[in-house]
């Protein structure tokens, strides 16, 4: 399944439920700028291995491009493409002065030695860095990149430029001008647009949830919900999931996965596979690991009242289709996973003030804002009698709108 023809998909019905004027159209039709680049690793062993490294900068409209690094096997230019086309709607659907971009790496890093993942990680920076900067392209992490990189990757372009701001990536740790709350943010995101949403989908104070990736995300989402007194009965990674009726302790299978390296043999709770945890009897699904997971194929199955999308592109405008018409609510990527960027966004504006922001300031900040665009997003979908998908994205276009008027260029 190709994640751009879907994301592509995701923006004709959009413009279907609510027009927009030819020429943004024609703008977001293609990334301004794509590169691939082949990066030269010397490996631990002393042979050299070269890897296939992507930056895609798909709009600028609305201010520098912004969006993560995934290093992944399947990682390829199509899906950065995917993932950096909804970094412009995601941005412009928070109102923070950020466009669109995303990177990637074609690696399993599980495969290479933590030094050799260092090399890999300058070496994507060295490939890109008259690319990047604080006033033209931001990265920051996402799947299998991790704060530590941040802080090589940025340690990396100040030698290159001279520029020590810090400020041209985010969630890096603290030690290198990393923000408070911004380990957390995409998961207490997507937490707040969860509570924003909850009473008026008509959903209980205190709900069942499954959670499908236990990374940087699914694991915070996990805790935040336990923490706020949900019951998540199931947790999964890439090998496999786990399921307890009476509930699991996120922090608890964590630290066995830690131990373990997978989740197998975890006590008290049966072995699933990631197949069936979609499809378990829930209030609300997350799914928080990959692209196209909830297809035309599984749609019909899932039990769940909600899918909560922290992972991106998690559902197919198919499987769109069958939840919608099946009373299925999903909060879509762009909004439930704006925490991160939000965040990313205020970690930036603290390098170039060369300030600190207390961890609750940060947080409550988050909050207001996805409460407010979350309400936002769910009457923009009554007026327009249509998924919150749709709505979303036609708030988002409205502010790209704007910003095209802005630039006349002849
Ligand atoms: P991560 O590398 O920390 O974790 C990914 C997790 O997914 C791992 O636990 C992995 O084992 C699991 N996984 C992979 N394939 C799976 C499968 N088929 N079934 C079940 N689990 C599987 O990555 P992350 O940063 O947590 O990102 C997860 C998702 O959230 C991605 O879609 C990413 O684009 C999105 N996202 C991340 C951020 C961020 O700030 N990190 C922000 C917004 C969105």
């Amino acid at each position: 399944m190709n994640a751009f023809d879907e994301a592509q998909k995701q923006l004709d019905r959009a413009i279907a439920a609510s027009p927009i004027t030819e020429d943004l159209h024609k703008r977001l039709l293609k990334p301004e700028r794509e590169v691939t680049v082949s990066i030269p690793v010397t490996m631990d062993d002393g042979t050299l291995r070269m890897f296939e490294g992507y930056r895609v900068q798909y709009s600028s409209l609305r201010g520098p491009y912004k969006g993560g690094v995934r290093f992944h096997s399947q990682t390829d230019i199509n899906e950065v493409r995917a993932l950096a086309f909804w970094m412009t709607m995601k941005c412009a659907l928070a109102g923070i002065p950020m466009g669109g971009g995303k990177g990637g790496i074609t690696v399993d890093p599980r495969e290479l030695s933590a030094a050799e993942v260092e090399r890999l990680s300058r070496g994507w920076v060295r490939a890109f860095y008259t690319l990047l900067g604080p006033d033209q392209d931001i990265p920051a992490p996402d799947v299998n990149t991790t704060p530590e990189i941040m802080c090589w990757m940025s340690e990396e372009y100040a030698k290159l430029t001279g520029d020590t701001r810090n400020a041209a990536f985010t969630g890096k740790a603290l030690i290198c001008g990393g923000s408070e709350g911004r380990g957390a943010a995409t998961s207490a995101g997507g937490f707040y647009v969860f509570e924003a949403l909850r009473s008026r989908i008509g959903l209980p104070d205190k709900t069942v949830v499954v959670v499908q990736g236990m990374g940087n995300v699914g694991g915070g989402t996990a805790k935040i919900f336990v923490e706020h007194g949900h019951t998540v009965v199931a947790m999964s990674d890439s090998k496999g999931g786990i399921y307890s009726e009476s509930g699991l302790d996120p922090a608890e299978v964590e630290k066995y996965k830690k131990e373990n390296g997978s989740l197998k043999g975890f006590p008290n709770a049966e072995q699933i596979p990631n197949e069936k945890l979609l499809e378990l009897s829930c209030d609300v699904l997350v799914p928080a690991a990959l692209e196209n997971q909830i297809t035309k194929g599984n749609a019909k199955n899932i039990k769940a009242k909600v899918v909560l999308e922290l992972a991106n592109g998690p559902t197919t405008t198919e499987a769109d289709d069958i939840l919608f018409e099946r009373g299925v609510v999903v909060v879509p990527d762009i909004l439930a996973n704006a925490g991160g960027v939000v965040v990313s966004t205020y970690e930036w504006e603290q390098n170039l003030k060369n300030e600190h922001w207390s961890e609750k300031d940060v947080l409550d900040k988050l909050r207001e804002l996805l409460e407010r665009e979350a309400k936002n997003v769910w009457e923009r979908s009554k007026k327009l009698k249509t998924d919150l998908r749709r709505a979303a994205f036609a708030l988002a276009l409205e502010r790209l709108e704007e910003a095209s008027r802005q630039f006349i260029r002849r």
